[in-house]
Protein backbone atom coordinates (compact mmCIF):
# COMPACT_ATOMS: atom_id res chain seq x y z
CA UNK A 1 0.00 0.00 0.00
CA UNK A 2 1.47 3.48 -0.85
CA UNK A 3 0.43 6.91 -1.04
CA UNK A 4 1.05 7.53 -4.87
CA UNK A 5 -0.17 5.38 -7.55
CA UNK A 6 1.72 2.26 -7.40
CA UNK A 7 4.76 2.09 -9.63
CA UNK A 8 4.00 1.00 -13.02
CA UNK A 9 4.32 -2.44 -13.55
CA UNK A 10 7.15 -2.66 -16.41
CA UNK A 11 5.82 -6.26 -17.39
CA UNK A 12 3.12 -5.33 -19.70
CA UNK A 13 4.41 -5.48 -23.62
CA UNK A 14 7.76 -4.44 -24.57
CA UNK A 15 8.96 -4.86 -20.84
CA UNK A 16 12.69 -4.92 -20.33
CA UNK A 17 14.47 -7.10 -17.78
CA UNK A 18 15.47 -4.13 -16.07
CA UNK A 19 12.08 -2.58 -15.48
CA UNK A 20 11.36 -6.04 -14.13
CA UNK A 21 14.20 -5.65 -11.86
CA UNK A 22 13.49 -2.57 -10.63
CA UNK A 23 9.68 -3.00 -10.19
CA UNK A 24 10.47 -6.14 -8.02
CA UNK A 25 13.53 -3.77 -5.76
CA UNK A 26 10.33 -1.41 -5.36
CA UNK A 27 8.38 -3.97 -3.95
CA UNK A 28 10.97 -5.03 -1.79
CA UNK A 29 12.16 -1.55 -0.14
CA UNK A 30 8.54 -1.25 0.03
CA UNK A 31 8.27 -4.33 2.39
CA UNK A 32 11.08 -3.36 4.47
CA UNK A 33 10.12 -0.23 5.15
CA UNK A 34 7.07 -0.76 6.18
CA UNK A 35 7.95 -4.13 8.42
CA UNK A 36 10.63 -1.90 9.46
CA UNK A 37 12.43 -5.29 8.72
CA UNK A 38 12.32 -8.80 7.66
CA UNK A 39 14.29 -12.27 7.14
CA UNK A 40 14.72 -13.68 3.61
CA UNK A 41 12.14 -16.24 4.12
CA UNK A 42 9.48 -13.98 4.98
CA UNK A 43 10.57 -11.60 1.74
CA UNK A 44 10.40 -14.45 -0.30
CA UNK A 45 6.74 -15.79 1.53
CA UNK A 46 5.25 -12.22 0.60
CA UNK A 47 6.56 -11.41 -2.49
CA UNK A 48 6.15 -14.52 -4.18
CA UNK A 49 9.62 -14.20 -5.71
CA UNK A 50 12.53 -16.80 -5.75
CA UNK A 51 14.88 -17.48 -3.02
CA UNK A 52 17.29 -16.63 -5.83
CA UNK A 53 15.91 -13.42 -6.65
CA UNK A 54 15.29 -12.00 -3.22
CA UNK A 55 18.98 -12.68 -2.25
CA UNK A 56 19.62 -10.81 -5.66
CA UNK A 57 17.76 -8.05 -4.69
CA UNK A 58 18.80 -7.93 -0.91
CA UNK A 59 22.54 -7.55 -2.32
CA UNK A 60 21.29 -5.26 -4.42
CA UNK A 61 19.45 -3.30 -1.87
CA UNK A 62 22.84 -3.87 0.57
CA UNK A 63 24.96 -2.61 -2.20
CA UNK A 64 22.89 0.92 -2.96
CA UNK A 65 22.87 1.51 0.81
CA UNK A 66 19.58 1.55 0.83
CA UNK A 67 19.15 -1.65 3.53
CA UNK A 68 21.52 -3.75 6.10
CA UNK A 69 21.61 -7.37 7.02
CA UNK A 70 21.87 -8.22 10.62
CA UNK A 71 20.71 -10.38 13.62
CA UNK A 72 17.76 -9.07 15.00
CA UNK A 73 17.84 -7.64 18.54
CA UNK A 74 15.10 -9.83 19.80
CA UNK A 75 17.14 -12.90 19.20
CA UNK A 76 19.51 -12.31 21.48
CA UNK A 77 19.63 -15.55 24.28
CA UNK A 78 17.99 -17.94 21.88
CA UNK A 79 19.45 -21.42 21.21
CA UNK A 80 21.31 -21.65 17.83
CA UNK A 81 22.17 -18.67 15.35
CA UNK A 82 19.34 -16.48 14.57
CA UNK A 83 18.44 -15.83 11.14
CA UNK A 84 19.67 -12.41 9.71
CA UNK A 85 17.16 -9.79 8.88
CA UNK A 86 16.94 -7.05 6.45
CA UNK A 87 16.31 -3.84 7.73
CA UNK A 88 15.83 -0.98 5.97
CA UNK A 89 18.60 2.16 6.36
CA UNK A 90 17.41 4.10 9.20
CA UNK A 91 20.33 7.09 8.15
CA UNK A 92 17.89 7.56 4.97
CA UNK A 93 15.62 9.83 6.86
CA UNK A 94 12.68 12.37 5.94
CA UNK A 95 11.57 15.72 6.87
CA UNK A 96 8.52 15.67 8.23
CA UNK A 97 6.03 18.61 9.33
CA UNK A 98 2.93 19.01 10.95
CA UNK A 99 1.46 22.73 11.03
CA UNK A 100 -1.90 23.24 13.12
CA UNK A 101 -3.73 25.85 14.44
CA UNK A 102 -1.82 25.89 18.06
CA UNK A 103 1.80 24.47 16.74
CA UNK A 104 4.02 23.80 14.45
CA UNK A 105 5.28 19.92 14.64
CA UNK A 106 8.63 18.80 12.89
CA UNK A 107 10.47 15.46 13.10
CA UNK A 108 13.00 13.47 11.54
CA UNK A 109 11.48 10.50 10.12
CA UNK A 110 13.90 7.16 9.30
CA UNK A 111 13.25 4.53 6.84
CA UNK A 112 11.63 1.87 8.99
CA UNK A 113 9.28 4.41 10.22
CA UNK A 114 11.06 5.32 13.22
CA UNK A 115 10.52 9.02 14.27
CA UNK A 116 13.81 10.08 15.37
CA UNK A 117 13.46 13.99 16.59
CA UNK A 118 10.46 15.43 17.09
CA UNK A 119 10.32 19.12 17.79
CA UNK A 120 7.07 21.19 18.61
CA UNK A 121 6.85 24.70 18.60
CA UNK A 122 4.14 26.36 20.40
CA UNK A 123 2.60 28.78 18.60
CA UNK A 124 0.52 32.15 20.46
CA UNK A 125 -2.01 32.60 16.91
CA UNK A 126 -2.23 30.97 14.05
CA UNK A 127 1.11 31.37 11.84
CA UNK A 128 0.62 32.50 7.89
CA UNK A 129 2.33 30.45 5.67
CA UNK A 130 5.52 32.64 5.16
CA UNK A 131 5.48 32.55 9.26
CA UNK A 132 5.68 29.07 9.03
CA UNK A 133 8.16 28.75 6.14
CA UNK A 134 10.56 30.58 8.53
CA UNK A 135 9.58 28.74 11.29
CA UNK A 136 10.24 25.32 9.82
CA UNK A 137 13.24 26.92 8.20
CA UNK A 138 14.52 27.76 11.57
CA UNK A 139 14.15 24.71 13.27
CA UNK A 140 15.71 22.35 10.55
CA UNK A 141 18.17 24.69 10.92
CA UNK A 142 18.40 23.95 14.77
CA UNK A 143 18.97 20.34 13.31
CA UNK A 144 21.37 20.82 10.43
CA UNK A 145 24.46 19.48 12.83
CA UNK A 146 22.59 16.05 13.62
CA UNK A 147 21.54 15.86 9.91
CA UNK A 148 24.60 16.22 8.58
CA UNK A 149 26.42 14.01 10.77
CA UNK A 150 24.19 11.16 10.24
CA UNK A 151 21.34 10.71 8.08
CA UNK A 152 20.42 11.90 3.91
CA UNK A 153 17.46 13.44 3.74
CA UNK A 154 14.89 11.90 0.77
CA UNK A 155 12.24 15.34 1.25
CA UNK A 156 10.49 16.80 3.38
CA UNK A 157 6.28 15.66 3.82
CA UNK A 158 4.31 18.53 4.67
CA UNK A 159 0.90 17.04 6.46
CA UNK A 160 -1.74 20.07 6.42
CA UNK A 161 -5.39 20.51 7.56
CA UNK A 162 -6.97 21.06 4.45
CA UNK A 163 -7.09 20.43 0.82
CA UNK A 164 -4.05 19.82 -0.89
CA UNK A 165 -3.15 19.59 -4.45
CA UNK A 166 -1.33 16.78 -4.01
CA UNK A 167 0.66 16.82 -7.28
CA UNK A 168 2.39 20.18 -6.68
CA UNK A 169 1.80 20.84 -3.06
CA UNK A 170 -0.67 23.42 -3.27
CA UNK A 171 -3.12 24.53 -0.44
CA UNK A 172 -6.26 24.74 -1.90
CA UNK A 173 -7.63 25.66 1.38
CA UNK A 174 -6.98 24.97 4.95
CA UNK A 175 -9.91 26.85 7.05
CA UNK A 176 -9.24 26.80 10.21
CA UNK A 177 -5.51 28.35 9.22
CA UNK A 178 -6.76 30.38 6.90
CA UNK A 179 -4.65 29.90 4.29
CA UNK A 180 -5.85 29.91 1.17
CA UNK A 181 -4.64 29.05 -2.25
CA UNK A 182 -0.94 29.18 -1.25
CA UNK A 183 2.17 27.73 -2.80
CA UNK A 184 3.50 25.83 0.30
CA UNK A 185 5.85 22.99 -1.15
CA UNK A 186 7.17 25.17 -3.36
CA UNK A 187 7.69 28.09 -1.16
CA UNK A 188 9.07 25.40 1.48
CA UNK A 189 11.39 23.84 -1.06
CA UNK A 190 12.84 27.21 -1.53
CA UNK A 191 14.17 28.13 1.90
CA UNK A 192 14.84 24.25 2.98
CA UNK A 193 16.40 23.52 -0.49
CA UNK A 194 15.00 19.62 -0.59
CA UNK A 195 12.15 18.46 -2.62
CA UNK A 196 9.18 19.30 -0.49
CA UNK A 197 5.32 17.39 -0.54
CA UNK A 198 2.26 17.91 0.93
CA UNK A 199 -0.62 16.27 1.65
CA UNK A 200 -3.92 16.86 4.10
CA UNK A 201 -3.23 15.37 6.96
CA UNK A 202 -6.09 13.05 8.16
CA UNK A 203 -5.77 11.37 4.98
CA UNK A 204 -1.40 10.73 5.55
CA UNK A 205 -2.88 10.42 9.41
CA UNK A 206 -4.60 6.68 7.68
CA UNK A 207 -1.85 5.77 5.57
CA UNK A 208 -0.07 5.97 9.19
CA UNK A 209 -2.11 3.94 11.23
CA UNK A 210 -2.60 1.54 7.97
CA UNK A 211 0.99 0.85 7.45
CA UNK A 212 1.97 0.83 11.12
CA UNK A 213 -0.19 1.61 13.53
CA UNK A 214 -3.63 -0.02 14.77
CA UNK A 215 -4.75 -1.03 11.19
CA UNK A 216 -1.64 -3.24 10.13
CA UNK A 217 -2.83 -5.80 7.69
CA UNK A 218 -6.46 -4.43 7.50
CA UNK A 219 -7.36 -3.95 4.07
CA UNK A 220 -10.29 -1.88 4.32
CA UNK A 221 -10.48 0.60 6.95
CA UNK A 222 -11.89 3.85 7.93
CA UNK A 223 -10.12 6.92 9.95
CA UNK A 224 -11.10 9.68 11.54
CA UNK A 225 -8.93 12.58 13.28
CA UNK A 226 -10.05 14.82 15.84
CA UNK A 227 -7.69 17.79 16.19
CA UNK A 228 -8.20 21.33 17.41
CA UNK A 229 -8.68 22.29 13.72
CA UNK A 230 -11.88 19.68 13.14
CA UNK A 231 -11.98 16.02 11.74
CA UNK A 232 -10.68 14.76 9.18
CA UNK A 233 -10.77 11.13 7.79
CA UNK A 234 -9.16 9.04 5.23
CA UNK A 235 -10.79 5.82 4.29
CA UNK A 236 -8.73 2.89 2.64
CA UNK A 237 -10.20 0.50 0.08
CA UNK A 238 -8.75 -3.13 -0.98
CA UNK A 239 -4.44 -1.42 0.39
CA UNK A 240 -5.07 1.89 -1.46
CA UNK A 241 -6.11 4.82 0.06
CA UNK A 242 -9.56 6.86 -1.83
CA UNK A 243 -8.19 9.73 -3.23
CA UNK A 244 -11.38 10.96 -5.50
CA UNK A 245 -10.93 12.98 -8.50
CA UNK A 246 -9.13 15.93 -7.61
CA UNK A 247 -7.10 13.97 -4.45
CA UNK A 248 -9.68 15.39 -1.78
CA UNK A 249 -11.74 12.67 -0.91
CA UNK A 250 -12.16 11.82 2.83
CA UNK A 251 -14.10 15.28 4.27
CA UNK A 252 -15.58 12.96 6.63
CA UNK A 253 -15.85 16.21 9.24
CA UNK A 254 -18.44 17.62 7.15
CA UNK A 255 -21.20 14.52 7.34
CA UNK A 256 -24.28 15.80 8.33
CA UNK A 257 -25.43 14.22 11.65
CA UNK A 258 -28.10 17.07 12.78
CA UNK A 259 -30.22 18.39 10.67
CA UNK A 260 -31.37 20.87 13.67
CA UNK A 261 -27.43 21.79 14.21
CA UNK A 262 -25.14 24.90 14.01
CA UNK A 263 -23.98 26.26 10.93
CA UNK A 264 -20.36 25.18 9.94
CA UNK A 265 -17.50 27.13 8.47
CA UNK A 266 -18.34 25.27 5.17
CA UNK A 267 -21.58 26.73 4.63
CA UNK A 268 -23.84 23.63 5.78
CA UNK A 269 -25.95 22.77 9.08
CA UNK A 270 -25.05 20.29 12.02
CA UNK A 271 -22.01 18.75 10.30
CA UNK A 272 -19.98 16.16 12.55
CA UNK A 273 -17.45 18.65 13.40
CA UNK A 274 -19.36 21.39 14.68
CA UNK A 275 -21.49 18.87 16.86
CA UNK A 276 -18.64 16.88 17.81
CA UNK A 277 -16.03 18.97 19.23
CA UNK A 278 -12.87 19.46 20.60
CA UNK A 279 -13.76 22.79 22.01
CA UNK A 280 -16.71 22.10 23.71
CA UNK A 281 -14.95 18.88 25.55
CA UNK A 282 -12.62 21.58 26.84
CA UNK A 283 -14.84 24.53 27.37
CA UNK A 284 -17.19 22.24 30.11
CA UNK A 285 -14.16 20.56 31.56
CA UNK A 286 -13.09 23.97 32.14
CA UNK A 287 -9.66 23.81 30.12
CA UNK A 288 -8.24 26.80 28.18
CA UNK A 289 -6.17 23.70 26.44
CA UNK A 290 -5.26 20.34 26.43
CA UNK A 291 -2.92 17.68 24.88
CA UNK A 292 -4.31 14.09 24.23
CA UNK A 293 -2.72 13.11 27.99
CA UNK A 294 -4.55 15.78 29.60
CA UNK A 295 -7.61 15.02 27.53
CA UNK A 296 -7.91 11.18 28.69
CA UNK A 297 -7.21 12.07 32.57
CA UNK A 298 -9.62 15.10 32.78
CA UNK A 299 -12.28 12.80 30.34
CA UNK A 300 -11.27 9.87 32.50
CA UNK A 301 -11.63 11.09 36.14
CA UNK A 302 -14.45 13.68 35.64
CA UNK A 303 -17.89 12.53 37.54
CA UNK A 304 -19.33 16.51 36.42
CA UNK A 305 -22.81 15.71 35.01
CA UNK A 306 -22.40 18.34 32.22
CA UNK A 307 -18.83 16.78 31.11
CA UNK A 308 -21.29 13.46 31.33
CA UNK A 309 -23.78 14.90 29.07
CA UNK A 310 -21.60 16.72 26.65
CA UNK A 311 -19.74 13.27 26.51
CA UNK A 312 -22.87 11.45 25.27
CA UNK A 313 -24.03 13.96 23.15
CA UNK A 314 -20.81 14.15 21.15
CA UNK A 315 -20.67 9.93 21.36
CA UNK A 316 -24.52 10.00 20.31
CA UNK A 317 -23.90 12.06 17.02
CA UNK A 318 -20.34 10.58 16.36
CA UNK A 319 -21.89 6.93 16.35
CA UNK A 320 -24.02 8.42 13.65
CA UNK A 321 -21.52 9.66 11.88
CA UNK A 322 -19.95 6.51 11.88
CA UNK A 323 -23.01 4.09 11.06
CA UNK A 324 -22.69 5.96 7.94
CA UNK A 325 -19.08 5.06 7.29
CA UNK A 326 -19.90 1.63 7.86
CA UNK A 327 -22.68 1.39 5.63
CA UNK A 328 -20.88 3.03 3.35
CA UNK A 329 -17.71 1.65 3.33
CA UNK A 330 -18.00 -2.12 5.06
CA UNK A 331 -14.67 -1.11 6.82
CA UNK A 332 -12.77 -4.07 8.54
CA UNK A 333 -12.27 -1.47 11.56
CA UNK A 334 -12.94 2.31 11.95
CA UNK A 335 -9.58 3.55 13.85
CA UNK A 336 -10.33 7.06 15.79
CA UNK A 337 -7.69 9.24 16.50
CA UNK A 338 -7.37 12.90 18.22
CA UNK A 339 -9.78 13.76 20.96
CA UNK A 340 -12.05 11.19 18.95
CA UNK A 341 -9.82 8.70 20.38
CA UNK A 342 -10.16 10.17 24.41
CA UNK A 343 -13.68 9.72 23.29
CA UNK A 344 -14.02 5.92 22.33
CA UNK A 345 -11.84 5.48 25.05
CA UNK A 346 -14.56 6.90 27.99
CA UNK A 347 -17.76 6.06 25.81
CA UNK A 348 -16.49 2.86 23.95
CA UNK A 349 -19.22 0.30 24.88
CA UNK A 350 -22.32 3.23 23.74
CA UNK A 351 -20.43 3.77 20.76
CA UNK A 352 -19.85 0.12 19.40
CA UNK A 353 -23.58 -0.55 20.19
CA UNK A 354 -24.77 2.17 18.61
CA UNK A 355 -22.69 1.63 15.41
CA UNK A 356 -23.44 -2.20 15.39
CA UNK A 357 -27.23 -1.60 15.82
CA UNK A 358 -27.35 1.04 13.35
CA UNK A 359 -25.09 -0.41 10.55
CA UNK A 360 -26.18 -2.99 7.81
CA UNK A 361 -23.29 -4.34 7.29
CA UNK A 362 -22.81 -5.52 11.13
CA UNK A 363 -25.21 -8.51 10.49
CA UNK A 364 -22.36 -9.79 8.18
CA UNK A 365 -19.21 -9.00 10.67
CA UNK A 366 -18.33 -6.67 13.83
CA UNK A 367 -16.86 -3.48 12.70
CA UNK A 368 -13.98 -3.33 15.28
CA UNK A 369 -13.42 0.55 16.88
CA UNK A 370 -10.20 0.82 17.77
CA UNK A 371 -8.09 4.10 18.96
CA UNK A 372 -5.32 5.25 16.80
CA UNK A 373 -1.65 3.84 18.37
CA UNK A 374 0.53 6.32 16.47
CA UNK A 375 -0.45 9.18 18.60
CA UNK A 376 1.88 12.07 18.32
CA UNK A 377 4.02 10.56 16.11
CA UNK A 378 1.08 9.75 13.97
CA UNK A 379 1.45 13.27 11.64
CA UNK A 380 5.52 12.51 11.55
CA UNK A 381 5.13 9.37 10.42
CA UNK A 382 2.28 10.14 7.55
CA UNK A 383 4.04 13.56 6.11
CA UNK A 384 7.02 11.34 5.72
CA UNK A 385 5.89 8.52 3.61
CA UNK A 386 4.97 11.28 0.88
CA UNK A 387 8.76 12.03 1.00
CA UNK A 388 9.76 8.46 0.85
CA UNK A 389 7.62 8.14 -2.29
CA UNK A 390 9.99 8.26 -4.48
CA UNK A 391 12.60 6.30 -3.35
CA UNK A 392 10.48 3.24 -2.53
CA UNK A 393 9.09 3.66 -6.20
CA UNK A 394 12.61 3.61 -7.62
CA UNK A 395 15.27 2.54 -4.99
CA UNK A 396 18.11 2.41 -7.63
CA UNK A 397 17.25 5.77 -9.40
CA UNK A 398 16.97 7.32 -5.89
CA UNK A 399 20.33 6.01 -4.92
CA UNK A 400 22.09 6.26 -8.27
CA UNK A 401 20.54 10.12 -7.61
CA UNK A 402 23.26 10.67 -5.53
CA UNK A 403 20.90 11.69 -2.63
ZN1 LIG B 1 -19.13 21.46 7.37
Amino acid sequence: MRQQAPPKLGIRGGTSNDQLRRYNLSMVMTLLHHASGCSRAELTQRTGLTRSTIAALVAELVDLGMAYEAEPETAVGRVGRPSLQVFPNPTIAAIAVAPDIDAITVGLVGLGGEVIRRIRFDTVRIQTVSETVNVVKAIVEGMRGEIESGYSIAGVGIAVPGLVNASDGRVLIAPHLGWRDAGLASAMSKVLNYPVYAGNDASLGAIAESLFGAGQDMNDLVYLNGSASGIGGGIIINGVPLRGTSGYAGELGHTLVNSHGIRCHCGRIGCLETEVNMSRLLEVLGLPRADQDELDIALGVSRDPAVLAEVRRQIDFLSEAISNFVNMFDPESVILGGFLGSLLTVGRERLAEAVNIRSMSSAGHEVVIQRASLKSKLMLVGAAELAFAGLLDDPAGYARGGR
